[in-house]
């Protein structure tokens, strides 16, 4: 059987398939220890207490295959909604698919197109999705993911998280790269927005962004040298004022304010006024761009915390 030269592939094409079926079983039968009942009454979340109705099944579609879940159903007579806390801790909540899945989805759906994507999980994990489908769990996550770093963000600027200062020895220099260009989008994406040629609708969406990088030492020409993997990012199609404040978290994520000297480069567009970033404690001044280790179209600006110049 094996000799034909590709039996072999289609052996391990079988097995895969035939594991993924059994491994949802098995995740099946793992999930139904428990319904999540919690009593003849739960809180519905806006203050009133909904009453069981009953076990209700719904279909979750996971890595290893659709799974049924047994789920106990509450409903309440004030808000006139159901709900199953079973899918809640489950993060199944309002949704088909699991989170293993869901996370699955938007990595390949953030690589490449939504329809190349389907072909990548059909082709590599035996999952059959649609591009819509595809598309619109990638665009979910990615919205949570803009909503928990949106939260984050605000948290660490409102000092309600306090990040570890940066480990010891500190390097020298941190450097924030700043920069917006447009980023070619579908023209849905561009609905009611305007072309920088006036009339014309926009063809690209701008993404602002900041890289902050950290340097110790110098070359043998005398050139600030990138500490390899200091790089980290910030960065938002959501305007300038939601830019400023991710970067000013993650300068204070990265402890900007432990280092001797920080350095903004950017290429003097007017959004790119550095106090507006909202990096706290810094003031531009202009800097000889001779020297620098900034690509050639960029100006040079360099910000540094009051009284260390
Ligand atoms: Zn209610």
């Amino acid at each position: 059987m094996l000799g034909s030269g590709q039996a072999l592939g289609v052996l391990e094409q079988a097995m895969r398939a035939a594991l993924t079926c059994a491994g949802a079983r098995l995740l099946e039968a793992v999930l139904a220890g428990q319904d999540g009942y919690c009593g003849p009454r739960a809180g519905c979340g806006h203050g009133h207490q909904a009453a069981y109705g009953g076990v209700r099944d719904k279909t979750v579609i996971t890595v290893p295959g659709p799974v049924t879940l047994h789920r106990a159903w509450y409903h309440c007579a004030e808000c006139r909604h159901g709900f199953a806390p079973r899918d809640q801790q489950l993060g199944v909540a309002g949704a088909t698919r699991s989170p293993g899945l869901a996370e699955m989805t938007a990595l390949a759906g953030a690589e490449v197109s939504f329809a190349r994507a389907a072909g990548l999980l059909a082709g590599l994990a035996g999952i059959t999705l649609s591009a819509r489908t595809i598309e619109r769990s990638a665009e979910a996550s990615g919205a949570a993911s803009r909503a928990a770093g949106a939260a984050g963000a605000a948290a660490i600027r409102a000092r309600e998280i306090v990040p570890l200062p940066p480990r010891e020895p500190v390097p020298d220099m941190l450097y924030v790269e700043v920069d917006g260009t447009g980023v070619p989008v579908r023209a849905s994406e561009t609905e009611g927005r305007q072309g920088n040629d006036g009339d014309a609708r926009a063809g690209t969406r701008e993404v602002k962004l900041a890289r902050l990088l950290t340097v110790s030492r110098l070359d043998d020409d005398g050139r600030p040298v990138m500490d390899t993997g200091s790089s980290s990012y910030a960065f938002t199609f959501d305007g300038k004022d939601a830019f400023a404040g991710l970067a000013e978290a993650e300068y204070l994520r990265r402890g900007g304010e432990h280092f001797r000297q920080v350095v903004a480069l950017g290429d003097g567009a007017a959004w790119i006024c550095y106090p507006d970033i909202g990096i706290a404690d810094l003031i531009p001044v202009p800097l000889l761009s001779r020297g620098s280790t900034m690509p050639a179209w960029c100006k040079a600006v360099s910000v540094m915390r009051p009284g260390i110049i």
